[in-house]
């Protein structure tokens, strides 16, 4: 139990040292941060807007002083996983989005510092504005996404370097103790060097940062992909379901026969795919909640969507693209039942039909906007479209006026996000659990399986309700426990996890979560930072 009196006195000398205007008390706090997609509501003690790495070191100084915990947000957008909630009740929010410079950029090895507040679409600009040929690591969740939060997220996307962690060569950080957290290459003068090298010299400290509660981040080295002179997109359609064991055998071998040709390789039902292009047809839901089987089929045909639709893109030099399409046919031809290129058809054909005013909301012109969607992602640029989808079982949609705001505008998403070894039995038997548990609970089953490399998919089912819907909430609350709880028992285990169901990965006498408490006591004793994230 926090002690209003320690929070008093902590808010008094955040105010001195930061001005009154950088402090939500709770109420503002609460209206500013609470809102969450997965309708989890925590109570929130306040919220601080630092603008500078001693504004951090001050913050956590005085957190130590009043022995109170704080909750690091980067642009607090962690939609479906928690928004920018904390894991506990109680926490103090440093939003870091005031904090938006690019540092630095090293053109010669690809490098760009970036401190948290810096977006996809602040990156984007920067890269248009100074003429540097690199590809922002862009994701679904659109262009007001913290780079540095997704990444300390281990999020994902599918330009070139998908693994957003991955990219990440160095980091600056606020130790509990308030000590600036430097690497020991950069201590010693090699700042070049570390900022090259992910992994530095002994233990690989700076992992404890990403899906950990060891530190506040205030700066962070990402490795950007060269620009390739030619990006194209390839789409594949598998008519029957009983068609995707033999799909996914061919993405792997897709995947072993191009390497760095190409990126990820999605695969999403006919459900999810429908997601993208028509609205949700709540007249015809059924008395179990969702669509019935028949009315899926038949929008599926109408829309001309297959069981499976694949979603792959090749970069590099035009004769590397031309080669890499041929490799891409010959495997993927025989197994799957529709199979198209497209440099820039979706783009130049979504404008055509976005100018004829009675096709224009079309199903064609429908499917044409969905693919020029999928091509800005894959070249890295940042769109929101991708982002409608958590709004897509919500009454009301996104307003054109207003960025959009899954967590502000009342839409009800979870995430479920296991990974799936790539084995034709296990992405089966996997898509059958899903099916069977979501359609339990009258919840939509949208699957996605990426390619996070040729072994491992990451499966995506966006658990999308009417979060003005007591009752929808609740039945998502717990169908996202029977989906980790199943997924768990045969061998699919989440790479991330929503904030509201922390306990269910860390309440366990593993010993890595050991290890992981004995850690967090030496270097967080008083536990002030993000108590309870990705830890006991
Ligand atoms: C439709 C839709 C599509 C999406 N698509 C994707 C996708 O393609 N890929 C993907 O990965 N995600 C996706 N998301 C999920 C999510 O919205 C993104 O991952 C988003 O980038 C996370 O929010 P953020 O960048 O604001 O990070 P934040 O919310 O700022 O940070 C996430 C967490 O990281 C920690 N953290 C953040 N900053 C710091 C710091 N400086 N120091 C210490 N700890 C910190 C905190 O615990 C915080 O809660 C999607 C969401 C939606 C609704």
């Amino acid at each position: 139990m926090m002690d209003a009196g320690k929070l008093s006195e902590a808010l008094r000398a955040w105010s001195t040292r930061l001005g009154e205007r950088a402090v939500l008390d709770s109420a503002a706090a609460q209206q500013r941060y609470g809102p969450c997609t997965t309708g989890v509501e925590r109570s929130i003690a306040a919220a601080l807007r630092p603008r500078s790495v001693d504004d951090v070191v001050a913050i956590v100084d005085i957190a130590r002083e009043n022995t109170i915990p704080v909750y690091p947000v980067s642009t607090g957008h962690n939609w479906g996983y928690g928004s920018a909630n904390p894991v506990t009740d109680g926490c103090v929010i440093v939003d870091l989005s005031g904090l938006d410079r690019v540092v630095n950029t090293d053109v010669a090895l690809g490098l760009v510092t970036v401190e948290p507040g810096v977006t996809q679409q602040i990156l984007y600009d920067y890269l248009e504005r100074n003429r540097l040929a690199f590809l922002v690591p862009v994701t679904g969740a659109g262009p007001h996404c913290s780079l540095v939060g997704n990444a300390l997220e281990r999020g994902y996307g599918i330009t070139p370097y998908a693994d957003h962690f991955g990219a990440v060569t160095a980091m600056e950080a606020v130790l509990p103790s308030g000590r600036i957290y430097r690497s020991a290459l950069s201590e010693l003068g090699g700042g070049t060097v570390d900022r090259a090298f992910k992994w530095g010299i002994g233990p690989y400290v700076e992992g404890l940062f990403a899906q950990g509660s060891f530190a506040i981040v205030t700066q962070m080295t990402i490795a950007l992909a060269p620009r390739p002179e030619r990006t194209e997109a390839f789409f594949f359609g598998v008519a029957e379901d009983d068609g995707l064991e033999t799909a996914v055998a061919a993405i792997q071998q897709v995947l072993r026969s191009l390497g760095s040709a190409t990126g990820s390789i999605n695969l999403m039902n006919a459900r999810r795919v429908l997601a993208m292009i028509v609205p949700y047809p709540r007249a015809r839901v059924g008395r179990d909640g969702i669509l019935p089987p028949e009315v899926a089929a038949e929008l599926a045909a109408r829309n001309r969507v297959m069981s499976w639709t694949g979603l792959g893109a090749l970069y590099g030099k035009a004769e590397v693209v031309r080669a890499a399409r041929r490799v891409v046919r010959d495997i993927l031809k025989p197994a799957v039942n529709r199979l198209g290129f497209s440099p820039q058809t979706a783009s130049r054909v979504n404008r055509v039909l976005g100018s004829i005013p009675h096709v224009r909301d079309g199903s064609l012109a429908r499917r044409a906007r969905a693919l020029d969607a999928a091509l800005q992602i894959i070249s890295g640029r940042p769109s929101q479209v991708a982002l409608a989808l958590a709004y897509w079982r919500s009454s009301f949609g996104p307003s054109p006026d207003r960025e959009m705001d899954p967590a502000r505008d009342s839409c009800g998403l979870i995430w479920y996000s296991p990974l799936v070894p790539k084995k034709p039995d296990n992405a089966r038997r996997y898509v059958n659990i899903v099916n069977e548990i979501c359609a339990s609970y009258g919840i939509e089953p949208l699957i996605t399986l990426t390619s996070l490399s040729d072994r491992c998919f990451d499966s995506s089912v966006p658990l999308l309700f009417d979060r003005r819907d007591a009752n929808q909430t609740e039945r998502a609350q717990s169908c996202y426990r029977a989906l980790l709880d199943a997924g768990r028992r045969q061998g699919f285990l989440p790479y991330r996890i929503s904030n509201h169901a922390m306990d269910w990965i860390t309440h366990s006498d593993a010993s890595s979560w050991e290890l992981v408490s004995a850690l967090k006591t030496a270097i967080d004793p008083l536990g002030i930072i993000a108590p309870g994230r990705y830890a006991r």
